[in-house]
């Protein structure tokens, strides 16, 4: 069989980490070039004739929009140059899931788009990083990855774009889509998909039809029992979103209630919550008025990049409503 044609865009990240040799504490992220990676795991050639895009060389917690938008704009590039059969991205995993959920929102792409980080930097004993870009590889060769969003590969596991999130802050299985598992999974370079997204994703959504450089401003307010009421009001009046990583299932104080309930501006809110499973519905307890839209089963940082894209196309409520049900 031909192979396939793959181009692999690095972002930096543990990935291309270096450190003490041997160990995985106190590394450097972002500091090998891909070349280098992709050299080291020989056996990935035999997967896919590989071409390589060092888009940078970051930490993930430094990606944010304008770097988003870069990626982006590749992708599309890709998509639509007929040489190349699927896109791999290479990310750190601290961020990783942001990345992911926003492409898997506005990319208007068919092919397949993995993306992959590691734990372990290139330098530790058993480094995790090459086998899960092997994987990857593998994973952007298979014809089931075809229209299937965007994906992740971590630690032999196959996440939808929309659901994965990092849940471990230094194993290297440190990724789950909680109470709803993954996508499949993967042995080597096999590749078994169990399941497809339900939910619109890639060119079915409305955000990738739209050009954009630059989105509307959304922070998060995380919630606590003694959250500052005036820290809410200047977010409120500086934003023109805010997600409330509120307790429980989307919720805050009293005082919190009576900031939110007197607000008058022109910010939209939405309540996520700050555990990592369940999903925040409508509550006629805590927001009896209706002020805020419900995150439904996203995560404050999602909540925030979905609020974003949604503000982009319109204002109005039950609309944006709409969106958090819809994706
Ligand atoms: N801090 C690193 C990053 O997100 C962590 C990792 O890649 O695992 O770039």
């Amino acid at each position: 069989m031909n192979k396939k044609n793959i181009t692999i865009i690095a972002t930096g990240g543990t990935i291309a980490g270096r450190g003490s040799v041997g160990k995985s504490a106190n590394y450097q992220a972002g500091t090998f070039d891909v070349e280098e990676i992709v050299q080291s795991i020989p056996q990935i050639r035999d997967l896919a004739n590989l071409n390589t895009i060092q888009l940078y060389n970051v930490d993930s917690n430094d990606m944010g929009m304008d770097k988003w938008v870069e990626l982006r704009k590749i992708c599309h590039e890709l998509e639509k140059n007929r040489y190349v059969d699927g896109i791999v991205i290479t990310h750190g995993t601290d961020t990783l899931e942001e990345t992911a959920f926003f492409l898997n929102l506005t990319l208007a792409c068919h092919k397949p788009v993995v993306l992959t980080g590691s734990m372990r930097p290139a330098t530790a004993t058993s480094a995790d990083g090459p086998m899960n870009l092997y994987q990857a590889v593998a994973l952007a060769c298979h014809m089931e990855a075809w229209q299937a969003g965007v994906l992740a590969v971590i630690s032999d596991t196959i996440y939808s774009g929309r659901d994965l999130q990092k849940t471990n802050s230094y194993k290297t299985d440190a990724f789950k889509m909680g109470e709803f598992g993954s996508l499949g999974y993967m042995r080597d370079d096999h590749v078994y998909l169990l399941n497809s997204p339900f939910k619109k994703h890639t060119f079915q959504t409305i955000f990738s039809k739209m050009e954009f450089e630059d989105l509307p401003k959304v922070e998060i307010f995380y919630v606590h029992t003694d959250s500052d009421p005036e820290l809410l009001e200047y977010m409120l009046n500086k934003y023109d979103g805010l997600v409330l990583a509120g307790t429980g299932s989307g919720n805050y104080s009293t005082k919190i209630k009576d900031v939110l309930e007197t607000y008058a501006g022109n910010c939209t809110i939405v309540r996520a919550s700050r555990v990592l499973e369940g999903a925040v519905f409508d509550s006629d307890v805590f927001d009896s008025k209706k002020v805020t839209i419900p995150a439904y089963k996203f995560s404050a940082q999602k909540a925030r990049i979905l609020l974003m894209l949604a503000l982009n196309c319109t204002k109005n409520h039950e609309t944006i409503k709409s969106f958090f049900q819809e994706y």
